[in-house]
Formats: structure tokens, sequence, C-alpha cells
């Protein structure tokens, strides 16, 4: 499920119930939205570092 905070905007991905913030600590997460979930997909997909490079010699 996708959390998002109402306090710092901070939206995060968690499997198990979350009681407060990761990033202000604060109890103030409801369900992130539809569109705050795809922004949060996107943010994750530019995150990752490029792995397109073959290991073989
Ligand atoms: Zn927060």
């Amino acid at each position: 499920m996708t959390y998002a905070c109402g306090q710092c905007g901070f939206i995060f991905t968690r499997t198990g119930p979350v009681e407060c913030c990761p990033a202000c600590e604060r109890d103030c997460l409801r369900r992130a939205t539809a569109a705050e979930q795809s922004q949060l997909t996107l943010l994750l997909r530019r995150e990752q570092p490029k792995q397109t490079g073959s290991m073989k010699r």
C-alpha cells in the first residue's frame, strides 16, 4: 500500500501498517492518491541506476 504524509508530503510504500511518517515522524499519514502513486513510481524509476552494461569479458 502506498502512503502519503499530510504534513510534509512524503510518499512511500509499505506492506504492513505504518504509525508515523518516516520523514517527519508525525502520525498524519493517509492513503496516497492514484496521482501520487504514479508520481512515486516515476521517482523510483528515475533513481534506479542503469544496469544495461554486460559484465562479460
Ligand atoms: Zn511527513
